[in-house]
Parts: structure tokens; sequence; C-alpha cells
């Protein structure tokens, strides 16, 4: 039996995917980790997803470093992605941790799988209903998206009959025209839902520090602001207000960020999408999808509110950034399963394009699922003579990882 017949046995029997060797992480030392905010790609799949190497949209962010996490986007599988995590994860995250959800659109790859991690974070309602069970009127998870986000939980919790002991809030980040999706009278309300903010956008179009944490160099603030997609869309800030503060900017689909600039000078670490991209044929020879044209593919790309690669690049030049991750990759690049995978070339294209029009001299990554980037406390930085982008940017696609700072063959 070749392995054509192995892999398709597989799929037919259900089998997940072999993962072992996805397990390509980039590790700070113990002591850099600590105070680190840490980001981790639970799926990095456009909307033709999922595939057998990525899940689609949803990451998390543990900028706080009291155990709790805050996600954005949450694709169907997501809270199953919980348990795939590779088994030699330094941290392993629950989805239970979650207690902040943020969903920059309505869109399905990043929506379907919000009732299941509500379903996971709050706890069930007690076998016998007789029995007087404590839970707190506060919300356990608290979701902040677009209008219509309150309505979309609310129905789907609703008509799939779902109880649970501890409660729940939908906040909607509303324009000036936007209707809300209102919580009077009460009996509108699921049994679990607890009445929420309907957050209007300032005069400026932005929601500045809409939300915040106590992290563990002071407060985190949130804000957001629109970004142009096919339907109205989000990207989200997480930002220390205090100098020097660590700025996290993470986009949902689009194909121009412009407006959300103001908010977004000279982050740490810059998300933006690159859904689609074009690989000359001498890279990928015998690949059908290498005979479009660059100007098919950006107008294709363009058409669908997408970006391509250059144009994640110029943003990160456009606002400064110190590091930039490109997500939301298409289903025809899968993420590279080991250092010799012929796929690899692929995505080395994708983050080369996006390097060369970034030109700050910093490498942009393409992100995988599982894959964590670590933005280290200003005060725990590498000495000069160890740049951070060694420590955190190695070309994990060489087959190296970097485990404290030890350079180690998987
Ligand atoms: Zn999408
Ligand atoms: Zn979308």
């Amino acid at each position: 039996m070749h392995l054509g017949h192995f892999s398709s046995a597989r799929r037919l029997l259900r089998v997940p995917p072999l993962r072992r060797r996805t397990t390509r992480s980039i590790y700070l030392s113990a002591a850099q980790m600590t105070r680190a905010m840490t980001v981790t790609f639970l799926g990095t799949c456009s909307g033709g997803g999922p595939t057998e190497s990525r899940n689609c949209s949803s990451l998390v962010v543990d900028c706080l470093g009291d155990g709790s996490l805050w996600m954005v986007d949450c694709a169907e599988g997501t809270t199953r992605q919980f348990d795939f995590q590779p088994a030699d994860t330094p941290v392993r995250l629950k989805a239970r941790s979650v207690s902040k959800l943020f969903i920059t659109h309505m869109h399905a790859d990043h929506t379907m799988g919000i009732i299941p991690m509500i379903r996971n974070v709050l706890f069930p309602p007690p076998v016998d209903p007789n029995t007087s069970f404590p839970t707190s009127p506060l919300p356990k998870i608290e979701i902040y998206g677009p209008a219509g986000i309150r309505l979309f939980v609310r129905s789907i919790l609703k008509m799939t009959l779902t109880r649970t002991a501890d409660k729940y809030v939908v906040h909607e980040l509303l324009n000036a025209d936007d209707v809300p999706t209102p919580c009077e009278p009460p009996e509108l309300m699921h049994s679990s839902e607890v009445v929420g903010r309907d957050i209007r956008c300032s005069k400026d179009g932005f929601w500045r520090c809409f939300t915040q944490g106590k992290g563990t160099l002071g407060d985190v603030f949130v804000d957001a602001g629109p970004i142009v997609h096919r339907d109205p869309c989000l990207g989200y800030i997480f930002r220390e207000p205090e100098a020097p503060g660590r700025k996290i900017v993470i986009l949902g689909d689009t194909n121009d960020p412009s407006c959300i600039i103001p908010l977004c000078a000279s982050p740490s670490l810059l998300i933006h999408e690159a859904t689609d991209a074009h690989i000359p044929r001498e890279i990928l020879p015998n690949v059908r999808f290498t005979l479009r044209s660059f100007d098919t593919v950006l107008g294709n790309t363009l058409a669908r509110g997408h970006s391509i690669p250059q144009m994640a690049g110029e943003f990160a030049k456009a606002v400064g950034a110190e590091k930039l991750v490109l997500n939301h990759i298409g289903g025809r690049f899968p993420a590279p399963r080991h250092g010799r995978d012929p796929r690899l070339n692929a995505i080395r294209e994708i983050e080369r394009q996006a390097t060369e029009a970034w030109g700050s001299g910093r490498q942009a990554m393409a992100a995988w699922d599982y894959m964590r980037v670590a933005i280290p406390a200003p005060d725990t930085m590498l000495p000069p003579n160890q740049p951070v982008e060694q420590a955190m940017y190695a070309d994990p696609h060489e087959g190296l990882v970097y485990v404290n700072q030890k350079k180690r063959k998987w």
C-alpha cells in the first residue's frame, strides 16, 4: 500500500491527520515568556477551508498573564483545535480560559464556532433542577462584534435549546446608522444572557478603549476600527497605554484597511490577511494555479474583498510595524509538514512577496495552525548581541525550532 492509499484510508476512516510533524514552534526563554504577550493561531485558513492542514479563522491572545485568553474570531472546529495542540507545546491552552471573544465580521468562516465555544466556557445546569447551583450573575464570557452578532448568538442558543448555569453577554460595536439587537423586553433574551452594551463609534468612526483588562505590566486597552471587506468588518487593537507599551493589531478580512491607520501606529505585531498570491510557474512546476497571471490573481482577490501578500507588506510599511504575520491563507497553500515538503516553496514565496513590499529588512511570516508569536515585555528583551528576530523569527521551515534559545532539529 503506497502513501496515497494510506492517506485516503485515513480520510475515509475520519482519522485526524498525523500532526507530529507540524509541531513547529519558536520558544523564548522562561524568563522572557513569563511576562510576554503571546498570540497563538488556532486556525489560519481562508473561507475556502477548513483543509487538512489548516482550520478556519481563530486565534487567542494571552496579554494579561492571569491565565485568561482573549480570542479573535471563532470558526467551526475552533473548540476542537484546543485538543489538537502539539504534545510538546510549552503552554497548553484551555478553551475554558477564554474570557473575551472579539468577532471581526459575520462571515461563516469567522463565526460558526461561537456556540460550541460558549457551551465549553459556560457551566451546564445541574442535573437535578431542584438543586440550587451557585452561579455568578456576572457573565463568564463577553462577546464583542458588529451589529447582528447578539441576534446571531441568541437565536442559535434558543434554537438549539441550550441551557447553561453560567451567564454570557454580547456587546455590539455599532456604526452611527446601525440598528442594535434589542434586549427589551427581557423575554427577547436567552435565559443565560445578560443585557449587553450598544457601543456606538465616536465621530471619527472608531471604538476606543471599549473594554480593558489588567495585565502584568499594567492596563491593556482594546480599540476597534472599520476596514474595507465585501461586508462590514473590523480590526482590533490590544495595547498597553503606558510607554513603552506593546501593541498588537489584528485585522479581519480586508482589501483596504487604510481607514484604521490612525489606531495602528508602530504596532509590535501586525496580523494581516493574505488570502491569495501569484506564485510564478518556476516555483511550483506542474501546479495548475501557477498558470494564473499576477493581474488575474490581484483582480480576483480584490473583487472578493481580500489581500495579496504585497498589500500586507505595504500596510506593515505604512504603519511602521515591528513584526508582520500573514494570516487567512488560501486553501491552495497548505501548511508545510516538514522542512523538505515541496509545498514549502509556495509559503516561502508568499513570505518573500510580503517581506519585499514591507522593506523593513525583517522577515514576514505566514501563519500556520498552532504557531505562537511572543512579544516580550520591554525590560526582558534579549541583549543586543542576541537579536530578537533570531529568537522569534528563526525560520521554522528550515526544520529548526528554538527552545530556550537553543537550536533543535525536528
Ligand atoms: Zn474569512
Ligand atoms: Zn470575510
